[in-house]
């Protein structure tokens, strides 16, 4: 549906599972065992690799682009907005599409490549989808991954070596890019009340796309709904500056993520 309005309480079931299910907008763990398509070329070293698989995705995704333009420019406002808010500027752009598998995601380390769909979305929750995007632009997250594989991989690619490492590979990227989440979404967090909504946007937001289990790139939605409760319970502790992982500042009497008042995965069985 070419970028058609989708009401925000009416995303389907099978597009709810799919948002944020493998990433919302973080690297694409390309381990060992499978390139995503990307054969490895002569002499090309891992940062390489992941780097075409990226480009090879942006190419996809862009060939969607949404032909909608009421939903384009609601969803560039927003994200124009998300932007003045970053406490230093971020090198992000946007580009909306139609028919993607997530609601957003960030390729490339600096492309926030977001859905139509996102467009149906109260403003507080889709500045909060944006917002975590850029914080994965901002923290450099796409640049961390990429040391992290080279760590493990010096040198040209070779899929013996590859074989060798993957375990141990797969297990760290994936640790690393679980952090990368919760940082992202502190980062979202914080500019959200920068921009006059406050921490039940975000919560609204986990409990529309519905609980998920943890995957090799995202925690589980109850330990992201958990660290946010954290950040905010300790940003309500007084701590109104810059946090110690370098998402912005979080001044303003938003209200404080309650405990125990939203629980987006009370009694939902384990997601498949
Ligand atoms: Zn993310």
């Amino acid at each position: 549906m070419a970028g058609g309005p989708l009401a925000g309480q009416r995303l389907d079931h099978r597009r709810r599972r799919a948002h944020w299910r493998g990433r919302l907008g973080t690297v694409v763990l390309v381990l060992a065992a499978g390139w995503g398509g990307s054969v490895p070329a002569a002499a090309e070293g891992i940062v390489d690799v992941l780097q075409r698989s990226q480009q090879q995705r942006l190419d996809w995704l862009t060939r969607r682009e949404a032909p909608d333009p009421v939903a384009s420019a609601r969803i560039q406002a927003s994200f124009d907005a998300v932007l003045a808010a970053a406490p230093t500027p971020v090198p992000a752009r946007l580009r909306v599409v139609h028919g993607g598998e997530v609601l957003a995601e960030t390729v490339l380390g600096q492309v926030i490549v977001a859905d139509a769909t996102l467009a149906a979305l109260p403003e507080g929750e889709r500045c909060f989808v944006l917002a975590h995007e850029l914080g994965h632009v901002a923290l450099a997250h796409w640049a961390r991954m990429g040391e992290l594989y080279a760590a493990h991989l010096p040198g040209e690619v070779m899929r013996f070596r590859t074989e060798a490492v993957a375990g141990l590979l797969g297990a760290d990227a994936s640790g690393l890019a679980h952090r990368q989440e919760h940082e992202a979404d502190a980062y979202g967090l914080a500019l959200l009340r920068r921009l006059g909504h406050g921490p039940q946007d975000a919560l609204a937001l986990f409990m529309r796309l519905g609980a998920r289990p943890d995957t090799p790139t995202h925690p589980a939605t109850r330990k992201r709904v958990a660290r946010l409760r954290a950040v905010d319970g300790g940003e309500a502790a007084g701590a109104a500056g810059p946090a110690a992982n370098g998402e912005p500042g979080a001044a303003g009497a938003d209200p404080r993520l309650a405990p125990g008042t939203e629980r987006p995965d009370a009694g939902t069985p384990a997601p498949r």
